[in-house]
């Protein structure tokens, strides 16, 4: 409940921030995409992660990353559970990157202290660790950091990923992620979540364009709709030469 809560204030600040995006980015589109598949844990089945990939599968995703919670809740620690780590194992088999979203993912888990985010680092790469999965990339949950908190992340994961940036061996890449939201949005924020993801996709000047899905939100109506924007996505993909004509189409 409180997770659902939260998520509803964070909705009008994300539209809010990819509107300002919008009308203050100058145009040129990016040509790489990245999906960022948030919240996987042994208690989600795989079923809604094999339907988002099959998604996934029928266009032209640069670059998959699944962040694991690798304890949830302290409850559920991923390396006790053999079929979810065989399944894990598989993914990466299949090309989709396993990355580390924080331990246990409660509250604002890493939004500590150096010396508190050096243990719970240590607690998530154990965990990983017996299950013999070694994460490169790194989420932080809720996305909150302090910056002493990021110097450490930056010591053990080649890439940590941010909502407004990314830190890629130690240096820091402004480009924004956008949280796919659709699915969950009050039927009034739809057209304009969709117009600016639109708009966003055209106008980023970051190269990597990155879409935030979060597990919890899969459901038949947002995999409709992710299927619809990634076509949308495909033509600019693809359309590289034409994009004067695709800017007004
Ligand atoms: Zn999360």
């Amino acid at each position: 409940m409180m997770r659902k809560m939260w998520k509803w204030g964070f909705v009008p600040m994300t539209l809010f921030a990819m509107l300002l995006l919008v009308f203050f980015k100058p145009q040129s589109p990016a040509h790489i995409i990245w999906v960022e598949i948030h919240d996987f844990s042994p208690g989600y089945g795989t079923d809604e992660m094999e339907a988002l990939l099959l998604v996934l599968e029928r266009h032209q995703i640069d670059r998959t990353i699944v962040f694991v919670i690798p304890n949830r809740d302290e409850n559920e620690p991923i390396h006790e559970n053999t079929d979810f780590v065989e399944y894990l194992q598989g993914l990466q088999e299949r090309g989709v990157e396993v990355g580390a979203h924080g331990y246990s993912h409660s509250g604002f888990e890493f939004y500590k202290s150096s010396n508190e985010v050096e243990t719970l680092v240590g607690k998530s790469l154990d965990a990983f660790s017996k299950a013999d999965i070694y994460p490169r990339s790194f989420y932080p949950p809720r996305y909150l950091i302090k910056k002493e908190g990021l110097e450490v992340l930056s010591e053990h994961y080649d890439e940590v990923f941010l909502l407004n940036k990314l830190i890629i061996d130690k240096r820091t890449y402004l480009y924004p992620a956008y949280e796919f939201i659709p699915g969950m949005t009050p039927r009034v924020l739809k057209p304009i979540a969709n117009y600016a993801y639109k708009k966003i996709y055209i106008r980023s000047t970051s190269p990597v364009f990155r879409v935030n899905i979060h597990l919890g939100d899969i459901d038949a109506e947002t995999l409709k709709e992710l299927d619809e924007f990634l076509t949308l996505a495909d033509r600019y993909h693809m359309d590289t030469e034409d994009i004067q004509s695709l800017q007004n189409p």
